[in-house]
């Protein structure tokens, strides 16, 4: 696998752990975004991740101190690419934004980058056409968090080079990640498949005054025997990325009352800055 430089386009919630996680493997690492004040709260991420995994990894400081000297940040796309094996991309679920970065990225990024997406909702497929190297576009899907729910979905389109498939099934190992295949284009991935409906009847029960929250999440808890309920999986995801997962389905449904619920989680929730665990509150304190 000659992969050895690794490039983050986007330093949210998904892309800051993914950053780390990359690094603290052995990695080098440039973590890309739009500003200096988004770098500036990847670092800061990052700065609360060595603690984790200090205290609950067993990780060493001489470990994180080699981790922390792999990772670069910039805002200069140019920069941020010229040395790229590989490109994980987690910039916001917004097609717009999707396409646009891909465009970026084709007309600077070598030959060689293998392109991959973080998107939750978007087909391959979708965004194929932007990438200028069909065969090396593909996505490599992570759960929240990175480390410990370290499942690495890879779905290649149609066109995907066996070859690179295999490379990203074999980075995904190298970085601690349990590769799940996919077989073909499935809208959700396998864990999405499973987990959207869950949340999405969680919320209707939830909007529709049928039981609070907490009782919802304890139902699931208690009786499948899981770590999280559904509000605390929400608060772990984080509110922008659920604003957009709602209002997407809103607008393909043409449903009203979706719509009204998008716009209620941003004023409950995006409105004052209680992001979910990011931020210290979302359902849940933390
Ligand atoms: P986020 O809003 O926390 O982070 C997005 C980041 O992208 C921000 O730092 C933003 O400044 C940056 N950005 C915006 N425009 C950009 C551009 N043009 N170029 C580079 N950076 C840009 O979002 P997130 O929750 O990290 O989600 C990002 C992606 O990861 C989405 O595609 C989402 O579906 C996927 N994902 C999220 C989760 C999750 O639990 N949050 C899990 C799996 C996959």
């Amino acid at each position: 696998m000659d992969i050895k430089n690794v490039t983050i386009i986007g330093g949210g919630v998904l892309g800051s752990q993914i950053a780390w996680q990359v690094a603290y493997k052995g990695f080098d690492v440039i973590v890309y975004d739009i500003n200096e004040d988004a770098l500036e709260k990847s670092k800061n991420f990052h700065k609360g991740y060595a603690q984790y995994f200090l205290k609950n990894k067993g990780a060493t400081s001489e470990e994180i101190e080699a981790t922390f000297s792999r990772l670069k940040y910039t805002t200069d796309l140019n920069e941020a690419v010229k040395e790229a094996d590989l490109i994980s991309e987690s910039v916001p679920e917004v097609y717009e934004i999707k396409k646009d970065i891909y465009q970026k990225l084709a007309a600077v990024a070598p030959e060689k980058t293998i392109f991959t997406t973080n998107s939750s909702t978007m087909l391959p497929s979708q965004l194929v056409n932007f990438t200028g190297r069909p065969e090396k576009f593909l996505a490599l899907h992570f759960a929240n968090p990175v480390w410990e729910a370290n499942i690495g979905e890879v779905m290649g389109h149609e066109k995907t080079s066996k070859e690179v498939f295999d490379t990203v099934v074999e980075f995904a190992k190298a970085i601690g990640m349990v590769p799940i295949p996919l077989k073909k284009e499935q809208s959700g991935y396998v864990l999405n498949s499973l987990l959207v409906p869950l949340l999405h009847a969680a919320e209707t029960l939830y909007f529709d005054g049928v039981a609070d929250y907490k009782s919802i999440d304890k139902t699931w808890m208690i009786s499948t025997g899981s770590k999280f309920g559904p509000f605390g999986i929400i608060d772990l995801i984080g509110m922008n990325t659920l604003y957009n997962i709602i209002k997407m389905r809103g607008e393909k449904l043409q449903d009203e009352k979706i719509l009204k619920r998008a716009e209620k989680i941003k004023e409950m929730f995006i409105d004052k800055n209680k992001l979910g665990v990011s931020t210290g509150e979302g359902f849940y304190k933390y």
